[in-house]
């Protein structure tokens, strides 16, 4: 029985094409990129070939892509500089408190460090008031960091807008684009966007290599101090292998881009429907209705009444089925998620909700037999649970 997997929030499945870029690299191809003989440069030669393609497909300058090991590092660094640089103008940031725990746990770091946070809240579907955010912006704010697309619930953020609201107030504007790069266009300069952390993991890249982009002209200081390697601002010798994987990654995801996701959207939608229809006491979480467009073309996420959703997980997972419950990080802690809480769902409720992210590879009849499983599994634990 081969495996269905639906957890591509979480990570994906590198593509072959992706890994056959990388091999020589680890062979062939082993050269410091720092190094003066011939072996070095041809390291050197595919690292700016890869920055420069990296940098095309966000419009940003090549100089402007540092390479990192993925979102959190991407998501620290932006973060902690930011606040290091920038504190002569004053100690106040802004986020939401749906954010990733890369960013949620640097912000209360840097409370520790005499910084002082706003946490926005968001409404419903996971969505941040433009109004709210700009009531609380205030003289001594330096930086809002608001994600791109939610990783649990999937929502879409206004990010063009935020960005021009926060440049009118002369803020500096980051963004965990994770969920977003390689699945939506994003344009860093239309957009007003001064850093942005992405990891290539999360659309078919190697794990352990992601970049941050930072706007020319910002002065932020030096993430690992060592060697002058990414111009002095982020030492250790270059993942020259990873690099390369995220660029071919990379190069795929935006050539397949729009066929992918008017492919994978259809199938999240034919997914929510039959669920919906199927079951009872169902509840979509996220954007729906007139705002299914400001969802993640990839995300189904859904709450059943009285069902324990670890144990749905479970079921599943005997079935062969790989789901999430809300986030990777959550699961196996005992506290709901922070995402569903956020928009106002229930304790009893943000138990019983389960992710499912589906990807180009995910194919109708993965689908088909997912929702017959949930069909099924759920009347099952209904029927042992005492409450319903
Ligand atoms: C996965 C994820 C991260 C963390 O990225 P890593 O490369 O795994 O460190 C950060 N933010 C969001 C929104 C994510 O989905």
């Amino acid at each position: 029985m081969k495996e269905i997997y639906l957890d591509n929030a979480a990570t994906t499945r590198m593509k072959p094409e992706v890994l056959e870029a990388m091999l020589p690299y680890f062979t062939d191809y082993y050269g410091n990129a720092s190094g003066v003989y011939s072996l070095g440069a041809r390291s050197k030669m595919v690292l700016d070939q890869a920055r420069g393609k990296i940098a095309s497909t966000i419009g940003a300058y090549e100089e402007e892509i540092f390479f990192t090991s993925g979102g959190s590092e991407s998501d620290n660094w932006a973060l902690k500089a930011v606040c290091e640089a920038y504190q002569h103008k004053g100690k106040h940031i802004i986020t939401t408190q749906m954010e990733h725990h890369a960013i949620l746990h640097t912000a209360s770091y840097l409370e520790t460090r005499g910084f002082e946070v706003t946490y926005l809240p968001v409404d419903h579907e996971g969505f941040v008031s433009l109004k709210e955010l700009e009531e609380a912006m205030r003289e001594d704010t330096i930086l809002v960091s608001v994600m791109y697309v939610n990783n649990e619930i999937g929502s879409i953020l206004p990010i063009k807008e935020i960005g021009e609201l926060c440049h009118k107030h002369g803020i500096l504007f980051h963004t965990d684009a994770v969920q977003a790069y390689g699945h939506i266009p994003i344009h860093v300069k239309e957009n007003q966007i001064d850093l942005m952390s992405v990891s290539a993991h999360k659309f078919h890249g190697p794990k352990g290599v992601g970049f941050l982009y930072i706007k020319n002209g910002l002065e932020l200081s030096s993430f690992i101090h060592g060697g002058s390697q990414e111009r002095g601002r982020r030492a250790g010798t270059e993942n020259i292998p990873g690099i390369v994987g995220m660029a071919k990654a990379a190069e795929l995801a935006h050539r397949d881009m729009e066929v992918n996701e008017e492919k994978i959207s259809k199938l999240r939608d034919y997914m929510i429907n039959r669920v919906m229809k199927e079951n009872t006491q169902v509840f979509l979480n996220g954007p729906k209705g007139e705002n299914i467009k400001l969802r993640a073309s990839n995300n189904v996420h859904l709450s059943f009444a009285h069902v324990a959703g670890e144990s749905f997980l479970i079921r599943l997972d005997m079935e062969g089925v790989a789901a999430s419950a809300g986030s990777a990080c959550t699961s196996g802690s005992t506290d709901p998620s922070h995402v569903l809480l956020a928009i106002g769902t229930d304790r009893e409720l943000a138990y019983s909700s389960l992710r499912f992210t589906l990807s180009e590879e995910t194919t109708r009849e993965e689908i088909d037999r997912t929702c017959d499983l949930i069909r099924q599994i759920v009347s099952q634990l209904r029927e042992l649970s005492p409450i319903f």
